[in-house]
């Protein structure tokens, strides 16, 4: 066996082995053949800012000449808990190094704080790769989702429908679950949006049963400034946030209200463990809020993620998602729209769907995986239908016209093959 071979955990991802990156700017990238593509996939939001964003640059230039990580905090971490309560409303927030790391210990706060050990996921979800949320619901039991998971890893995980408010009332009248940890829209199965009471309905059923409210914001807080939880006036007890917060650079953090922040400042229950008073919860990590991601997250909140950029990148959002409306009805073909705000795409059915059945229903894999691989063959780099497009802060109206340009030609040349589109 050869030595030293990178085993890539996302060589299942696409219908192709990956291009190979060389160097990006703003909106594109190149890759190593020195061709270049128009971003529309931004990692899954997490290039959010651009690739190469001035003032992230310039902060992580500087940080890294002053030291990087010592298990102390710095200034900058208490500006960006500051800036994230501004600008989410909660009071107190926690560094991780990524969004699955953050669940995971929003999920181990909230047991500690409830004394329940049940969670509460919604089908389609993804809230990263932790154990006790990668399960699919099957023939009416959670079993797990990928390789590698135990099934015992999952029996006090619950599954309910998305948008499906009474199966989440018969699950939390028996007032055993302790966090409800929702997308406040679901953004990994196609976009799937909340029906309009959704979310107000969720956080009443939650606070009447005494469950704990998550939103992960974690793509969703490239949409507007704030996230959705600002947008659409919700009201969690907790929000993860993740992939875009540093600029590009690895941060992730929850913030929470003084029912979990006082769990971890002082616990009103101290465990004896093999003789030991143990009065701290199991959370944290050696690089958690680290100096170098912390410089680069206030450079970004502060210097990139804007609230007037973030005006514009919505604005952007809405010009992409007029422009696939009007080229798909002109094209006469029977698939919506949905607008996200700086997420717009689509869908293969007449009218959006309502949860993650509605959303696998709708898709024809065989034209979505043709749609990537034409895009990118044009030199746009979009995921594909279940993440759709989306513009960043470093997007341009010339991008956004380029890209409806090859959509344009897409529909074009897959009308001169109907039998793709009804495969
Ligand atoms: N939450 C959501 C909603 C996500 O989409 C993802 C990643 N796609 C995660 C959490 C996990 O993020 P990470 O892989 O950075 O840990």
């Amino acid at each position: 066996m050869p030595l030293g071979v990178p085993v890539a955990w996302m060589k299942f991802l696409y219908d192709h082995p990956p291009m190979v990156v060389a160097d990006a700017e703003g909106a594109s990238f190149t890759d190593l053949d020195g061709r270049s593509y128009l971003d529309f996939n931004f990692a899954i939001t997490a290039a959010f800012c651009g690739h190469t964003p001035e003032p992230v640059i310039d902060a992580v230039s500087e940080r890294i000449r002053r030291g990087t990580v010592f298990q102390l905090p710095t200034e900058d971490a208490i500006w960006v808990a500051e800036e994230l309560a501004r600008r989410f409303g909660v009071p107190f927030w926690q560094f991780t190094l990524s969004a699955s790391q953050a669940n995971a210990e929003v999920i181990r706060l909230a047991r500690l704080a409830t004394g329940r050990e049940k969670v509460l996921v919604f089908g389609g979800k993804y809230h990263g790769h932790l154990d006790d949320t990668l399960g699919v619901l099957s023939r009416g039991e959670v079993q797990p989702e990928y390789l590698g998971i135990s099934a015992r890893n999952l029996d006090r995980t619950l599954i309910v429908p998305f948008n499906d408010i009474e199966s989440v009332k018969a699950a939390l009248l028996s007032e055993d679950v302790a966090l409800v940890l929702a997308e406040p829209a679901l953004t990994n199965v196609g976009i799937v949006l909340p029906d309009p009471n959704f979310h107000a309905a969720l956080r009443e059923l939650c606070r009447a049963t005494g469950t704990l409210l998550a939103i992960d914001e974690t793509q969703t807080q490239a949409c507007a400034f704030g996230g959705l939880t600002r947008a659409w006036s919700l009201d969690p007890d907790v929000i993860v946030l993740g992939k875009s917060l540093g600029g590009g650079v690895p941060v992730a953090a929850y913030g929470m209200g003084p029912v979990l922040s006082e769990l971890i400042d002082r616990p009103a229950r101290a465990y004896e463990v093999v003789g030991e008073v143990v009065d701290e919860p199991a959370i944290g990590g050696t690089l958690f809020a680290n100096a170098l991601s912390l410089a680069a997250c206030r450079a970004a909140l502060e210097g990139v993620m804007t609230e007037a950029s973030y005006k514009r990148a919505v604005e952007l959002g809405g010009r992409l998602a007029d422009g696939i409306d009007g080229t798909i009805r002109r094209a006469g073909l029977a698939w919506t729209t949905y607008r996200l705000f700086t997420r717009s795409g689509y869908t293969f059915a007449p009218t959006l769907p309502r949860n993650a059945a509605d959303s696998s229903a709708a898709d024809i894999p065989s034209v979505r995986h043709l749609a990537r691989v034409y895009m990118v063959n044009r030199g746009i780099w979009e995921f594909g239908w279940w993440a759709g497009p989306m513009v960043s802060l470093a997007t341009g109206e010339e991008d956004v016209d380029a890209y409806l340009g090859v959509f344009e030609e897409f529909l074009a040349d897959l009308l001169d093959t109907p039998a793709l589109v009804s495969a």
